[in-house]
């Protein structure tokens, strides 16, 4: 186990440092999507900050349980559903697959994500709206079951504000709503189409964390707007039925913007993982652009920005392939790579201070005098990043390198050259360097 990790917690707002309940061992809950419509690059912030979360605890020693929800029923799926003249679960299932495939594509580590669907949790919920109706935090409408807020004396405590009650007579029926209109919240709704009823999207998170991570867990996390309503009333439920804290430390990334404003199909100003392929882009381009800005800082989006983090990938793959070109192993240089490795944790230490890690990864490169040691530092950066810095050549490109090295040298400098034009095409940069040919995937 590496050393203190601080962290930002939203609960307290400070810098707290880590302890989880179990040694070596962390629980994390995301909440994921709502699967009506393919997400775009703002959603996806959320999901890299997350992987990156993961993989630097696992780089730090720990076992990490992964687990997000996937919200496969409520007003917009369903709407959806009714739209496209499907059944809600071909619509889920689409928009499910479409989002897995956007987070695999950005190098997060799927296989260790356990999904788990709204609709596969219903007895879950519904137990835990009926603790609240009996402990009489929670009552029936003609329409459903609701939240009393005024009977849970702190609400409003986690997202920083007092709700004034008198004003708020007023049920919402909506699971989304905003800190003006304050009030109680469906818990459980009443549909024709579900004679047992159907879940509000709030209980969801309640009740399939406390299933698969226990209560508390440790890490919950999130997008800023899911401070409230959402996770104020995740904590409302669980405090009010439990007696229990959801969870004990609150992560929350920033927005991503477009031209200073959020990113957001209501706005309309946002783009998908398949405009920034079509734009010539690699998905792992985008993952380090979006990983430029601490998480609690927002970030701008740009095209030019992105191409930047392109040239800036392609360049840190070019030092890895030079790398594994350089000096054999010396005691040093194992001893380099340690002092240079926890460095890099260390900063990450810092409540995942990424830009500066990544600074602190440039410098080294910049000052150091490459050696295998490189590569195999890089190698671990990498894990933590998923960059694809530490690439694996395919075995056709390695030979196509071979013969255009074989062709420079017997001095047939146009043959040489086609097949550098070749790689170019297939997406590889090839160069040839004072150490011997180097070839590397371009961002
Ligand atoms: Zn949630």
């Amino acid at each position: 186990m590496s050393k203190t990790i601080n962290f930002f917690n939203t609960a307290s707002r400070a810098v707290e440092e880590f302890r989880p309940i179990r040694a070596g061992e962390v629980g994390i809950y995301s909440c994921g999507p709502t699967v009506y419509d393919r997400a775009h690059i703002g959603n996806l912030r959320a999901y890299v900050f997350v992987d990156t979360l993961y993989r630097f605890l696992k780089a730090s020693g720990y076992a990490v349980k992964w687990v997000m929800n996937i919200t496969d029923i409520d007003d917009k799926t369903l709407q959806r559903a009714d739209k496209e003249g499907r059944t809600l679960k071909e619509v889920t299932e689409k928009y499910s697959a479409l989002f897995v495939s956007d987070l695999k594509a950005l190098n997060i580590s799927v296989a260790d994500i356990q999904f788990i669907k709204a609709t596969e949790h219903f007895t879950e919920m519904r137990a835990l709206v009926d603790s609240l109706l009996e402990k009489g935090y929670a009552y029936k409408a003609s329409d459903g079951i609701y939240f009393d807020i005024s009977k849970f004396k702190a609400y409003g405590q986690f997202a920083n504000f007092a709700p004034n009650l008198a004003t708020s007579k007023e049920r919402i029926k909506n699971d989304n709503y905003d800190k003006e209109n304050v009030s109680d919240f469906v818990l459980w709704k009443f549909d024709k189409r579900y004679p047992q009823g159907r879940p509000g999207w709030h209980i969801e998170c309640s009740a399939m964390s406390a299933r698969y991570l226990g209560q508390p867990f440790d890490i919950h996390t999130g997008g800023v707007d899911l401070i409230f309503p959402h996770h104020q009333n995740e904590i409302a439920q669980t405090k009010a039925a439990t007696g229990k804290d959801l969870a004990r430390y609150w992560l929350h990334n920033e927005h991503l913007l477009v031209g200073g404003e959020k990113m957001a199909k209501s706005k309309n100003n946002f783009y998908t993982l398949a405009e920034v392929k079509k734009r010539g882009f690699s998905p792992l381009a985008l993952r380090l652009e979006l990983l430029k800005a601490h998480y609690r800082s927002k970030l701008d989006f740009s095209w030019r920005s992105l191409e930047g983090s392109a040239i800036l990938l392609t360049n840190l793959r070019r030092f890895y392939a030079l790398s594994s070109l350089g000096k054999k192993d010396n005691p040093t240089s194992a001893e380099k790579e340690r002092k240079y490795f926890q460095e890099f944790l260390g900063t990450l230490s810092n409540d995942l201070n990424v830009p500066e890690a990544l600074a602190g990864v440039q410098k080294t490169l910049n000052e150091e005098e490459l050696g295998v040691w490189g590569a195999s530092f890089l190698k671990k950066v990498d894990a933590v990043l998923g960059l694809g810095i530490a690439f694996t050549t395919p075995q056709a490109v390695k030979n196509a390198l071979k013969d255009m090295d074989h062709a420079r040298s017997g001095g047939d400098f146009t043959y040489s050259d086609k097949i550098r034009k070749e790689l170019l095409r297939k997406g590889y940069n090839a160069e040839n360097t004072n150490l011997g040919s180097i070839v590397f995937p371009r961002a």
